[in-house]
C-alpha cells in the first residue's frame, strides 16, 4: 500500500499525506493514540485466523503494534523510495543494533566507518564481539583501503554520512557498489539527512536507519528509531525486532507522526540558518575550520551536492589553538544555545567534542591542519531568529577572549 503513493508525489507532499492509506487511520487527519495490548477476537476461529498474518494493519497482540504505530511506519515507508516497509524501535541505537543483528551471525566480519556514531562503534566492539562477530574500522574517504579491508567473511558494512561530529561526506554509491560486489549488506545511518535529504536505498544502501529522536520527533521530547528496507531485508528486520521484543509506545508514535508533518519546513529553515551561521563562522579569526558540507567550498561539499537533496541545522567547527578552557568559556557564555546531547529539535544546541577517543583510522587534526587546531564544537541550529543566534555567538567569542 505504501508503494503506491511513494515516488509519484514530491517528498514534501508525502510528508503530509503519508501513512493515511489504511482503514486503521479511522478517516481522521491524525490517527488516535491507540493504546492496546490485548485485541479481543470474536471467537476461536477468528483467533486462529489472526495468528496467520504478521503484517502491519492486522491486529494480533500489542507487541506487533496498533494503528498509531502502523500509520507512522507507513508514513516513513512512503518517504523512503525503494522501501517495502519500516520497523520502529524504542531508540535510534536500538534500530542500529537490531539491524546489525538482523544481518550478521557468529563468524562474520563487519566493516564500520570510522566516523560512525560512537554507540555504533561501541556495539561493534562490545555486544557484537560477544556474539562472535568481528569488526574492522575503515576510513570511508579512502575507497581503495576500504576495498582492501574486505575478506571472505565480511558480510556487512555500516556507513554514516555526514560522519558524526566531524561531518565527512563519503561516496555512498561507490562504497555500496563495492559492498554489493563483495556480497556484503550495506547499512546506512541516515539520521542527519533523513530520507528527505538522502534517498539511501536508491544510493545502493540495503537498510536505511534513522533516529526519529532527532528531526522526525523534532521537539526534543521523544526517543525512537526506524529502519526501512526493500522486501528481503524488511522481513528479516521485522522478525529480529519481534524476537528482541522491541515495541514503541503509541503516545510516542503519535508525537513522531506529528513531528514528521512539519519536518520539511523545519529542515528548510534550519538549513538556511545553519548556512548563514557557517558562513559567518568561516570569517571569524577565532575559527580554524568550518565542517559544514552544505557550505560551498567546505570539505565534502561536492559529494554532498551530488547526492543529497536537503540538509539540516547540524554542523561543526574547530577553534584555533588547543586551550580547552577557552572553548568552555565560549560555550558557557552562550545564552540562546543550550548545552546538551542530541540535536534536531526546534531549539539550538552547542556541544564540545574531542575526537581522539572515538576514532581509530581517521587522523585528527586533519591532514594539512595546524596540529594545535583540534577543539571541536558541534552546533545544532534550531528555529530561533538567525540574527539573534549570530549575536549570541559573537558575544560568546568576546567572553572567551576576556579570559
Ligand atoms: C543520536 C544518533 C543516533 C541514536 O539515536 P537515539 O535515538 O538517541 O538512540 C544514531 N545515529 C546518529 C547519527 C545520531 O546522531
Amino acid at each position: 500500500m505504501a508503494k503506491d503513493s511513494g515516488g509519484k508525489r514530491s517528498a514534501g507532499t508525502r510528508l503530509v499525506t503519508g501513512g493515511r492509506s489504511g482503514d486503521f487511520s479511522e478517516h481522521v487527519v491524525n490517527p488516535p493514540v491507540w493504546r492496546a495490548s490485548t485485541h479481543l477476537y470474536r471467537d476461536c476461529a477468528a483467533l486462529r485466523e489472526g495468528v496467520k498474518s504478521n503484517e502491519d494493519g492486522s491486529f494480533f497482540y500489542g507487541r506487533r503494534g496498533a494503528p498509531t504505530q502502523w500509520a507512522l511506519a507507513e508514513a516513513l515507508t512512503d518517504l523512503e523510495p525503494g522501501a517495502e516497509g519500516t520497523v520502529l524501535y524504542p531508540s535510534g541505537v536500538a534500530a542500529i543494533v537490531a539491524a546489525l543483528m538482523s544481518v550478521l551471525r557468529s563468524g562474520d566480519v563487519l566493516l564500520v566507518a570510522d566516523n560512525a556514531y560512537d554507540p555504533t562503534r561501541n556495539t561493534a566492539m562490545g555486544l557484537l564481539r560477544q556474539f562472535g562477530v568481528e569488526h574492522r574500522f575503515f576510513d570511508p574517504l579512502n575507497v581503495p583501503a576500504y576495498e582492501q579491508a574486505f575478506c571472505e567473511r565480511t558480510k556487512a558494512v555500516m556507513l554514516e554520512s555526514p560522519g558524526s561530529l566531524t561531518m565527512e561526506v563519503c561516496d555512498v554509491p561507490a562504497l555500496t557498489r563495492i559492498a554489493r560486489d563483495k556480497g556484503a549488506v550495506s547499512l546506512f545511518d541516515n539520521t542527519w539527512a533523513t530520507s528527505l535529504g538522502l534517498a539511501a536505498l536508491e544510493h545502493g544502501c540495503d537498510i536505511s536507519i534513522t533516529s526519529l529522536t532527532k528531526h522526525i520527533g523534532g521537539h526534543s521530547d521523544l526517543m525512537m528509531g526506524a529502519a526501512s528496507a526493500g522486501e528481503r531485508w524488511y522481513r528479516r528486520l521485522r522478525r529480529t525486532a519481534q524476537q528482541l521484543g522491541h515495541v514503541v509506545s503509541p503516545d510516542d508514535a503519535s508525537l513522531a507522526l506529528r513531528g514528521l508533518r512539519t519536518m520539511g519546513v523545519r529542515l528548510e529553515r534550519e538549513t538556511a540558518s545553519a548556512l548563514r551561521i557557517a558562513e559567518w563562522l568561516g570569517q571569524r579569526d577565532e575559527v580554524a575550520h568550518v565542517l559544514c558540507p552544505m557550505l560551498p567550498g567546505a570539505p565534502g561539499h561536492e559529494l554532498w551536492a551530488r547526492d543529497f537533496t536537503g540538509g539540516c541545522g547540524l554542523f561543526s567547527f574547530v577553534l584555533k589553538g588547543s586551550d580547552d578552557a577557552s572553548r568552555c568559556r565560549f560555550i558557557d557564555a552562550l545564552d540562546l544555545f543550550g548545552i546538551g546531547y542530541s540535536w534536531g529539535g526546534f531549539e539550538s544546541l552547542a556541544l564540545p567534542f574531542d575526537v581522539d577517543p572515538v576514532r581509530s583510522r581517521m587522523a585528527w587534526p586533519k591532514k594539512g591542519w595546524g596540529v594545535e587546531d583540534k577543539l571541536g564544537i558541534r552546533l545544532s541550529i534550531g528555529l530561533e531568529d538567525v540574527g539573534e543566534l549570530i549575536a549570541d555567538l559573537e558575544q560568546a567569542f568576546a567572553a572567551m577572549k576576556q579570559g
